[in-house]
This record gives structure tokens, C-alpha cells and sequence, in this order.
């Protein structure tokens, strides 16, 4: 059976290996068909494609778009996509700029709260300038001792809602998936099981989804628990949505289910992959 990861964060967004050693780990892993699916950028590709092509694995290019669906942050995965699409290009610049102002938004709330100089703290963990995310403050809050680990920064300062947050008006589910078509790619909803929605809106986010042309939901994802799989493959079979498979790596490290290393699809879905080649 083939070895199928299409969502994955290199140092280009909030990962920390860079897409040519993504690619190395992703082959040591025994993946051959493998997506870099970096939060609102796509700078990664080209080294994740040639360093796939060197190892012999199937190369998918891929992003994380940030989207607005119910005033609640999702997360829609593009696949297979013209990385050269002008408008997927320009929508995915605004985004990294709206990234931007949050961050000076973020570290204004820090200060407030008797953090000062968050926003040069968070910098120092970001390694491609035209990214900044929320995992970079994580970083710094947990270096000056302000919380115990990653998640703890999200609890107490970064997370929805929490002290720190500030919201954004991200694409709506509409402009994201009108981009990824547009740029002749897949749209995929990522790790379904993470959002706060209501069972209506949750209901309204698939139908809508589908209603846009949106073709794949993540059945199997780092975060999911086995209920979660078996649910979100049968709901993927009541829509007639493809199944898509990913680890959401960003880091080696414990706590992280590692590049390719996730149960397999279930046999009687269509993967998301079947027409990539
Ligand atoms: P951003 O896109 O900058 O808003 O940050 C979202 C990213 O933060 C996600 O992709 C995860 O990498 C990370 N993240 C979000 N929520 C949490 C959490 N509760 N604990 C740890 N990391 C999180
Ligand atoms: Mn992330
Ligand atoms: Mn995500
Ligand atoms: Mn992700």
C-alpha cells in the first residue's frame, strides 16, 4: 500500500526543517507520495519538489490556507495546484501582510499584559521573514519561562479567545475555495475534528463546502482519535467527498506523530490522490 502524507509545515510557516530535509525524513519514513502544505505561503515547493524528485517520491504541491467559515478560524488544504497562479499568489501575499499587523496586534496585547518586546522575541524564531505566525510567540513566551510548553502558550495567552488572541478576518470559504480551483487544485478540509462549530454550523460548513466545489476531507489526520477516523470516513461517504491523509507535522520532537506515520485510509473511500500523478 502506498505511503500517502499531504499535509506537512517546513520552516517556510511554522514548521522548523527545512523542505529539503522534510523531504529526506518524509523518504527515511517510507512515504511516496508526499505534499508541503505551509500556513499561507508556498515558498517551500520548489526545494520540496526538487529534493522529492532526487529521493524518488511523488511530489504534491500543497498549502494551508487560512480561512473565516462561521467568524471561526479553518483551515482549507489546496493540492496539486499551479504554484504560478497569479491570484492564488496575490490573495496568499495579502494574508501573510494581514499575518503581518496581527503580529504587532499580539505583541501590543503581551505588552499590556507586562510582556514587552514580544513581537522581536517571536521574530528571532521565524526563519522566512514574510511569515509570522502565532507558534513563533509560543516559542518566545515559553523561552522567557511565561508557560510550561507549547500547548500551555495557547491555553493561557495565543490561544482563541485567550488573552493574547486577536481575530482575524481571514479568506472566507468561498475566496479560498474559488483560489484553489481557480489554480486548477484540490480543496481539502484539514483536521475536521478541531473546530468549536455547533452541530449546525458544522452541518452548514459540509454542505457549504461541497456547494463551493470543495472535493476532500482529511479522514486521516495526526490528531484525530480512532472515533474521530471512523466518523469523518463516514461522513466523507455520505458527501461523496475524497479522503485525504495527513500527519500536520511541523517538528521532530515528542508529542508529534511523525511524517507518514498515521493509520491508512479506510478501503472503501476514494483517496484525494487517485487522479495525481
Ligand atoms: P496561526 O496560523 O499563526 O494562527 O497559528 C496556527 C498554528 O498554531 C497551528 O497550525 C498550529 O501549528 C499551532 N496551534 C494552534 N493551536 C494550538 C494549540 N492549542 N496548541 C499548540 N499549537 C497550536
Ligand atoms: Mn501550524
Ligand atoms: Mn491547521
Ligand atoms: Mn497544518
Amino acid at each position: 500500500m502506498l505511503n500517502v502524507d499531504l499535509h506537512s509545515h517546513s520552516d517556510q510557516s511554522d514548521g522548523v526543517l527545512r523542505a529539503d530535509e522534510l523531504a529526506l525524513r518524509a523518504h527515511q519514513n517510507g512515504v511516496n507520495i508526499w505534499a508541503l502544505t505551509d500556513h499561507d505561503e508556498i515558498s517551500g515547493l520548489p526545494l520540496a519538489n526538487k529534493t522529492a524528485l532526487d529521493l524518488g517520491i511523488t511530489f504534491i504541491n500543497g498549502v494551508e490556507i487560512s480561512t473565516i467559515f462561521c467568524q471561526k478560524t479553518i483551515h482549507i488544504v489546496g493540492l496539486n495546484f499551479d504554484a504560478n497562479n497569479r491570484n492564488l499568489l496575490d490573495a496568499l501575499n495579502s494574508t501573510r501582510q494581514m499575518r503581518d499587523a496581527r503580529a504587532s496586534l499580539v505583541a501590543d496585547k503581551l505588552s499590556g499584559l507586562g510582556v514587552p518586546d514580544a513581537l522581536q522575541g517571536a521574530l528571532r524564531y521565524v526563519s522566512n521573514p514574510r511569515l509570522i505566525g502565532r507558534v513563533h510567540f509560543a516559542k518566545y513566551l515559553l523561552e522567557i519561562g511565561l508557560c510550561k510548553n507549547i500547548q500551555d502558550a495557547f491555553d493561557k495567552y495565543l490561544g482563541d479567545n485567550k488573552k493574547a488572541f486577536v481575530p482575524m478576518q481571514w479568506l472566507s470559504l468561498e475566496q479560498t475555495i474559488n483560489l484553489i480551483l481557480g489554480a486548477g487544485g484540490k480543496a481539502v478540509i484539514a483536521h475536521p475534528a478541531r473546530y468549536k462549530f455547533t452541530p449546525q454550523q458544522s452541518n452548514a460548513f459540509f454542505d457549504v463546502f461541497k456547494d463551493l466545489g470543495g472535493h476532500a476531507i482529511e479522514v486521516i489526520t495526526a490528531s484525530n482519535s480512532q472515533d474521530h477516523n471512523k466518523k469523518y470516513a463516514k461522513l466523507a461517504l455520505r458527501y461523496g467527498f475524497e479522503a485525504s491523509r495527513g500527519s500536520d507535522f511541523h517538528a521532530p520532537g515528542v508529542g508529534q506523530i511523525d511524517l507518514g506515520a498515521m493509520p491508512n485510509l479506510p478501503e472503501n473511500l476514494k483517496p484525494v490522490w487517485h487522479d495525481f500523478s
